[in-house]
């Protein structure tokens, strides 16, 4: 495979700190570390410097070697690992697709590296342009994120849409595709291609579809030249015993069947809240989706979530944003929770 796209020199030639070695069964004399520990499980050691069990582990489980996967505290952190690797401060630039995951933007204006919008098109079901992606791409683009299935739209970038993007922009730049909510949609992973382009990067994610935002875990894809530039900025240990250990423990083969069936029962409930939504008076317009959630338009979002907050409801409001006006995003729930929102929909007009 030919060169990746160039990270910052100062990174790669980065010295590593060099952590005191872990090596079992032997007096620990070398990490400062306090001798006796009062907690089980005991928290006098440091953590593994890298988490490889848990690297192992979702390896494993999301198909790919372990070489070509970086544990990363939520997906997050790999999305600001990725611009602080690749992008030089006042200099590089990165692309997004807005409407997106707004943490693409806050990363990169944490780094001082300015975002390329390229907008996704409304009037057809929020659609990626990729030869107008690829027009704004020049020089100074190190990084381009894709969101598919996109939050906040639910929308979708065809495979082979997104691979032509990598391939025209192969020794480049950078492709990062963020797929924390695949596993709702009909889209397979790239994950099982990374080794076959050497500037495709994908992040997944244990938030969504297993049930563990509270571990913040989530994982980089990528050739193992990218995973090595990746490792340099992460900081050692930064992983905690405990969140190991829980991950570890709810990632039994058992719990992932059960979490499989879960995101089945989720998208069933998506089918029915899609359709339902599109029913309701107050609604304007309801997205197709692929992920956990629905996009919808409304006729008066303000008075409306004002509306459903007193009855202890919460949707979130994207009119703040570009051509969102009067726009929201609804998280699909249990059936439970999602007739509790119907319900309130429907007696909204009533009592306005
Ligand atoms: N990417 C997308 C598209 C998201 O919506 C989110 C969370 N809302 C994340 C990444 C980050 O998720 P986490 O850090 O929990 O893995």
């Amino acid at each position: 495979m030919t060169a990746i796209p160039a990270a910052r020199p100062d990174i790669v030639s980065l010295r590593s700190y060099k952590a005191g070695d872990q090596v079992p069964d032997t007096v620990r004399l070398n990490a400062n570390e306090a001798p006796v520990s009062a907690d089980t499980p005991a928290l006098n050691r440091y953590p593994d410097v890298h988490p490889v069990r848990l690297r192992e582990r979702l390896a494993t489980l999301l198909e790919v070697p372990g070489q070509n996967l970086l544990v990363t505290r939520g997906s997050s952190e790999a999305i600001d690992v990725l611009i602080r690797a690749w992008c030089r401060a006042y200099t590089n630039t990165i692309v997004t697709t807005p409407p997106t995951f707004d943490m693409y933007r806050v990363y990169a204006e944490i780094q001082g590296v300015e975002i390329t919008p390229v907008p996704l098109d409304d009037r057809r079901d929020f659609a990626l342009d990729k030869d107008a992606l690829l027009a704004r791409c020049d020089a100074t683009t190190s990084v381009v994120f894709i969101c598919s299935p996109n939050n906040p739209t639910g929308s979708q970038v065809p495979r082979d849409d997104i691979l032509d993007i990598v391939e025209s922009l192969s020794g480049r730049t950078l492709v990062v595709v963020d797929e924390a909510y695949v596993e709702f949609s009909s889209a397979e992973s790239l994950a099982a291609v990374v080794n076959e382009h050497n500037n495709l990067v994908v992040l997944r994610t244990l938030s969504k579809a297993h049930a563990l935002a509270g571990a913040r875990c989530g994982a980089a894809i990528a050739c193992e030249d990218i995973i090595d530039v990746m490792s340099k900025v992460l900081p050692p240990y930064s992983f905690p015993t405990p969140v190991i250990e829980s991950v570890m423990a709810a990632l039994t083969d058992e719990r992932v069947a059960r979490a499989s069936q879960a995101v089945a029962a989720i998208v069933a409930e998506r089918g029915r809240l899609y359709e339902r939504l599109q029913q309701q008076a107050t609604i304007e317009k309801v997205w197709p989706s692929e992920a956990n959630f629905l996009f919808a338009k409304f006729r008066n979002l303000t008075a409306l979530r004002q509306y459903l907050l007193e009855r202890r409801i919460l949707i979130r409001d994207f009119s703040s944003q570009p051509g969102l006006d009067n726009c929201a995003r609804i998280t699909v729930g249990t059936t439970e929770e999602n007739d509790a929102l119907l319900d309130a929909l429907e007696g909204y007009g009533e009592t306005d």
